[in-house]
């Protein structure tokens, strides 16, 4: 069978014109926070896309976008999509490459007057970006949402969930009338930038995900002893600095013993209190997160993290202890859809490479529900959540193929 092709500058003129709600000319980046006035006007803006181009689509209540061709609801479909929020100061590609390449899927198979067996949603899900703590759209729609949660959510700076909610017009506890039945759908596939750098490097167009990381996160508190950086000679410290310094040169060892090469440990925000040039420090609150993709070598990882840390402890007269704060597991794709990605690039001839995805994604999610797979473009350098973010067209372009003959592959 031939293979059907995108059209780029369709594709690129959706891309470039959604990256101007929310754009600032200062940082040259593009804000849309879930949820703020900028998020709702893309979802409207989205709306119209979908509509001028003939095709049915509507805000679901919990806020996602969602369109296809017919309005008439089917008995079952082959769902794409992705999100259009994105972080302060991010890049054009987030996101909403997967969103807008669904819309020009179902522009090509009307062009080409191809009518799917099941038909093709395209969905763009709420609140990827977590600013309320979630992946809060797909969640709704797969049923995970508790009304305790959407009375209670709210962002670093206390805003509630349920207020901005509103102030978009959607009713917060309607969210939860969003959910589908699991069986509505066939299978999913998202489209999306790698945000890393491993593409790139190999200088290969696509990836193929395998599975989506699990991750945890700790905050560890090592507790000594304030002194005067002086008087207290330094066999006689309780020094907590000492502490974490010690546990980060032990990252590199516990990797080797206890995990695989795609494990991740960061310390990433550190807290050294008093926090005086000339005082010793008597405590350290940090952050710890672990990250694999498979669920025992976290356990492992956890627990090495843990009998190391109580070592060093006793070493430097402290004391040790930590809060879990979130435990996600990692999430295999389809190996049916993994095969059929792979199989359609290598029709499509592209080179391209089977990988994890090391950042979490709303595929994460429809994957508890139904057969999921991911297709990753390179980022340049690696880059992403900020305004350097950046994937060369011919890439979008191969990567949109990718998924529009795997949709039609999966759907027909
Ligand atoms: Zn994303």
């Amino acid at each position: 069978m031939s293979t059907l092709s995108i059209n780029l500058e369709r594709l690129k003129a959706d891309l470039l014109s959604l990256f101007e709600i929310g754009y600032d000319k200062e940082t040259k980046g593009v804000t849309r926070l879930g949820f703020t006035e900028k998020d709702n006007l893309a979802r409207k803006w989205l709306c119209e896309r979908f509509e001028h181009e003939g095709f049915w689509a509507e805000i679901d209540p919990a806020g996602n976008v969602v369109g296809r061709r017919d309005k008439a609801r089917p008995h079952q479909v082959v769902a794409t999509g992705s999100h259009i929020d994105t972080v302060i100061s991010g890049g054009m590609f987030d996101g909403t490459l997967g969103v807008l390449a669904g819309l020009e899927v179902l522009r090509v198979l009307r062009d080409n007057d191809i009518t799917l067996s099941t038909p093709l949603e395209v969905y763009a899900f709420a609140e990827e970006e977590g600013r309320f703590g979630g992946m809060m759209g797909v969640q709704a729609l797969i049923g995970e949402l508790t009304p305790d949660w959407l009375m209670t959510a709210k962002d670093v700076n206390g805003v509630m969930l349920k207020d901005e909610m509103a102030s978009c017009g959607l009713d917060p506890m309607g969210a939860l009338e969003a959910r589908v039945d699991p069986g509505y759908f066939k299978s999913y596939i998202e489209l999306h930038i790698e945000q890393g750098p491993v593409l790139d490097t190999l200088k290969k167009p696509i990836g193929v995900v395998e599975s989506i990381s699990g991750v945890y996160k700790w905050i560890v508190r090592l507790i000594g002893k304030s002194n005067h950086a002086g008087t207290a000679p330094m066999n006689m410290r309780s020094d907590a600095f000492m502490g974490l310094a010690n546990f980060a040169n032990e990252i590199p060892r516990i990797i080797a013993e206890e995990g695989s090469e795609k494990s991740r440990l960061t310390v990433g925000k550190v807290d050294l209190k008093p926090g005086h040039a000339h005082t010793v420090p008597g405590e350290v609150e940090f952050t710890l997160v672990g990250r694999d993709v498979d669920g025992e070598v976290m356990r492992s990882l956890a627990d090495s993290c843990r009998k190391v840390l109580s070592a060093i402890a006793r070493k430097h007269n402290l004391m040790f202890e930590f809060e879990q704060m979130s435990w996600l597991e990692p999430q295999p794709m389809s190996d049916d859809i993994i095969s059929l990605i792979a199989a359609q690039t290598k029709a499509l001839g592209y080179p391209y490479e089977h990988m994890p995805s090391g950042a979490g994604h709303d595929a994460q999610h429809m994957a508890k529900v139904t057969d999921a797979g991911m297709i990753f473009v390179p980022s340049i350098n690696g880059i992403s959540h900020a305004p350097d973010e950046w994937t060369h067209w011919q890439d979008i372009e191969k990567g949109a193929n990718v998924l529009l003959n795997s949709l039609v592959k999966l759907a027909r």
